[in-house]
Formats: structure tokens, sequence, C-alpha cells
């Protein structure tokens, strides 16, 4: 059996390790001649896997103790209509950065419940940039400020918290969670689908400073609620069990390898492979992503033309490179360099574009 390297996206590639664990585990874990899937979340076997899941976590991004941890059944989209609705009064502004496509999404679905106020928007600028801090208009009275922390497919990435004051500061870190350190103190909300850098998907992860539970909202049922949510461990419902559980594994392999440090060290390398191949090909890849801000996780880039756009996706899929078909929103060509993707992957990807440039350039 031969593994490719795959670039994709999201759902995206996990740790072989992890993979393997999960599947010598599959039939009988830990002896107790059951699948961890099959037992009940509330036993004392999955109790122990989502408790020790959870501590890992806040050791790989030293989440302080004033932060509740939720695992939440479903994707990052939820988290983005049930943030207005736990954080804001009826009626109530919350502001909103668009840097790319994920932040336009968190914006229609905070729409019905809140007054949207977009503070700066990157799209005249073909979000090629990110608004730059001291140009934000921000509202005094805001209900919280969203920042998309990478846009996984326009590829732009802040390198710095920005500023906001008083108000909390929620960010969706989907593509990026755990690519590095995180101060997670600056921010007052941290959400994640877990299908990029934390394990499969179907379930997000949310990083809540806890004084922000006790804020009313707006009327909604019990199951759209953090606090209740926290209240129960992530248990108020049937989590899911079988991503808590892989989830568990990816975290356990990220610490072993060395952390977020380590990953941050990675992320910095493979990004500059891939960036480097493209800026000295004499312009036949291009990405235009103001440097400062280009994306270690997601690298969006373009070929001359439709056709050899097509050759490319088809030719490095032969040569075992999966999942580099751009976007439908931007076309074009997109690696993702998740931290399951060995530095290998991107000097074999790399070694594809030379060649492929050589062949057809
Ligand atoms: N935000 C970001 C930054 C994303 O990359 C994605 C998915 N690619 C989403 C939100 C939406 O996540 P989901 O599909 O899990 O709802």
């Amino acid at each position: 059996m031969t593994r490719a390297y795959n670039f994709s996206a999201g759902p995206a590639t996990l740790p072989e390790a992890v993979l393997r664990q999960a599947q010598a585990e599959m039939l009988d874990w830990n002896g107790v001649g059951a699948s961890i899937v099959e037992l009940s979340h509330r036993g004392a076997e999955f109790m122990g896997v989502a408790a020790e899941a959870e501590a890992n976590l806040r050791r790989l991004l030293s989440i302080p103790d004033d932060y509740a941890v939720l695992f939440m059944a479903g994707g990052a989209t939820t988290q983005q209509a049930l943030l207005p609705l736990n954080f804001a009064a009826p009626g109530q502004t919350a502001d909103y950065v668009v840097t790319g496509h994920w932040s336009r999404t968190a914006i229609r679905q905070a729409r019905p419940y809140v007054n949207v106020h977009v503070v700066a928007d990157g799209e005249p600028g073909g979000f090629r940039d990110i608004p730059p801090r001291a140009q934000w208009s921000l509202s005094p009275d805001a209900a919280y400020v969203h920042i998309t922390a990478n846009e996984t497919i326009h590829g732009v990435e802040y390198r710095e918290v920005p500023d906001v004051g008083d108000v909390p500061l929620f960010a969706d870190f989907s593509s990026s969670i755990a690519s590095g350190p995180i101060d997670v103190s600056r921010y007052g909300l941290i959400y994640a689908g877990a299908q990029k850098n934390l394990g499969p998907v179907g379930i997000a992860v949310v990083i809540v400073r806890r004084e922000l539970l006790e804020r009313a909202g707006q009327p909604r049922a019990d199951i759209f609620t953090y606090a209740s949510h926290a209240a129960r461990d992530s248990m108020l419902n049937t989590p899911p069990t079988w991503n808590w559980y892989l989830l568990g594994l990816t975290v356990k392999w990220m610490l072993e390898q060395g952390g977020v440090e380590e990953f941050a060290r990675r992320s910095e390398a493979k990004a500059a492979l891939v960036y480097e191949a493209i800026d000295s090909s004499g312009g036949f890849y291009r990405n235009e992503v103001a440097p400062a801000v280009r994306s270690r996780m997601n690298i969006p880039f373009f070929l001359p033309d439709e056709t050899l756009t097509a050759r490319f996706v088809a030719e490095s899929r032969q040569a075992g490179l999966l999942g580099l078909k751009g976007h439908k929103a931007v076309g074009g060509i997109r690696a993702s360099l998740y931290n399951a993707m060995p530095v290998e992957g991107a000097r074999a990807l790399v070694e594809f574009m030379r060649d492929f440039q050589r062949r057809h350039g």
C-alpha cells in the first residue's frame, strides 16, 4: 500500500500513525471487546477518552482555566450562526472583518440574528491583503468583533492578533488552529471545525471565555446554548464520539511531535518551499497575496490558462499528489499544508511543479 500526499483543504490528510491506531483499535478498544464507537458516551471508557482529549487540547494550545472548551457536533458554519444567538442582544450590532469567502459565510449565518456591521472589507483589493487595523471602523457598542484567522480559499492569514479594545474578539480558526502558538487570552472565543488540523469532519471545537457564557443573547433552544453545553461537559445530547476519539488521537500526536512550536516551524518551512517555487517560476505560477499575510496553511496559485490548470490537476494526481484542484470560488490550484502534511509532501509538490513547468512552460 502506498499513501499519496493529500493536499485537500478539508476533510484533509490525517497523521498515518493516528489512522493506524484507529485501525488497530477498531474492533476492540483497549481490550473491552467492543469498538469505542459502540460504547455509551456516558460510560467510563468514552468519558476517559473525552476528558483526555480536552486535557491534551488544553495543553497543546495553552488554554487558560477561565476558558471553557466545547466539543460540538457539526462544523464551523453552525458556530457562525450560534455566535450572535448566544452573545448578541436582539438588535445589537456585531462587527465583522471581511478578508475572504469564509468571513462572508460568517456574516451570512449571523445576519438573521444581529445587526452586522462590516468594519473593513478586503474585496475591493481582490482579497490579496488584510485591511490594516488602523482602517477598521469599529462600533463602540458591538457585541463582539469577528475575524477569520485564516482564509482557506483566498489564502490570507493574520500574523498578529488585532487589538480591538474591550470588545471581545471572536475568531474562526478552522484552517489554522494548532499550526502555531495562539495567545488564547487575547480572544473572547475561538472556534474551529476539526477537519483540517484537528482530526475528522463532524466535530467542532469552541474555546470561550467563561464569563461570556453569562450573556443572555437571544431566545433559543437549549441545544443552541453554549452555556448548557459547557455545564454538561459537551454531553447535553449524544456527542459525535468517533470524531471526538479521532480528534483526541490527533491532538496527542501533535503533542508527541513537539507541540505547536514545532508545527509553527514545520509550517513556515513547508510554506516557504511552495511560495519559493511559485515566486521563482517567472510568472508561470502566480500567487498575488501580499507576502506579509500569505497563509502558511492554504496556498492558492494560478497557471497561465484553464487547459494547463486541468492538466496540472490530472498529472499531479497521477504523480500521487491529491486534492490540488482549487476551490470553485477562485479556480486555479490550491495546496493545503496542514499539520499532518510532512515536509516531504511539500518537497514532492515543488518537484512536481518544477517538472510540470519544464514540460509545459
Ligand atoms: N470557516 C473556515 C475558515 C473554513 O475553512 C470552513 C470550511 N472549509 C468553514 C468555516 C466551514 O466549515 P464547515 O464546513 O465545517 O461548516
